[in-house]
């Protein structure tokens, strides 16, 4: 992947509404500005990789780039599920992320629970792979403590 890894920042906003907190799996959607941005050709589909909200903690997360075929969305999306429980909703924050690998394409689910697995076994599959070396290393990156307030795509 000729992106990876990619750091990138800016603000939390509203999503479609479509109630992935419903499901235990809240996405922390980003600005359309920071959507714009990235790379065009970057593959959409399932990563893995690091993220911070504002200047808290740095957890472990599953993104999905795409255009999430399961609602039949007609723009693109890029959706931060941070694999750590918060207190409150962070709306208008700022989330720093950097995205480490690959997990798999979007695809299409016959059911709401066939989505749902899916997406624990991603999450699964990013514990995993964010525990090796190589991986854990990025989550101490300078990147995380930089000062806030400027949107950054790839550094
Ligand atoms: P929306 O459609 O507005 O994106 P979601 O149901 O996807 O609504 O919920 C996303 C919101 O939930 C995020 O913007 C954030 O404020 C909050 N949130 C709480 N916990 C998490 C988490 N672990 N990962 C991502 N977002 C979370
Ligand atoms: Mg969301």
């Amino acid at each position: 992947m000729r992106h990876l890894p990619y750091f990138c920042r800016g603000e939390v906003v509203k999503g479609f509404g479509r109630g992935s907190k419903e499901l235990g799996i809240p996405t922390a959607n980003f600005s359309e500005q920071v959507v714009e941005n990235f790379p065009s050709d970057i593959s959409t589909g399932i990563y893995y990789g690091w993220a911070c909200v504002g200047n808290g903690d740095v957890h472990k997360m599953v993104l999905s780039i795409g255009w999430n075929p399961f609602y039949k969305n007609t723009k693109k999306s890029v959706e931060t599920h941070i694999i750590h429980t918060f207190k409150e909703d962070f709306y208008g924050e700022i989330l720093s992320i950097v995205i480490v690998g690959y997990i798999r394409p979007e695809k299409n689910f016959d059911s709401l629970e066939a989505l749902i697995s899916a997406i624990q076994e991603d999450i699964e599959e990013a514990k995993r792979q964010l525990d090796l070396p190589e991986h854990l290393k990025l989550k101490e990156d300078n990147f995380f403590h930089l000062p806030e307030g400027k949107t950054v795509n790839n550094r």
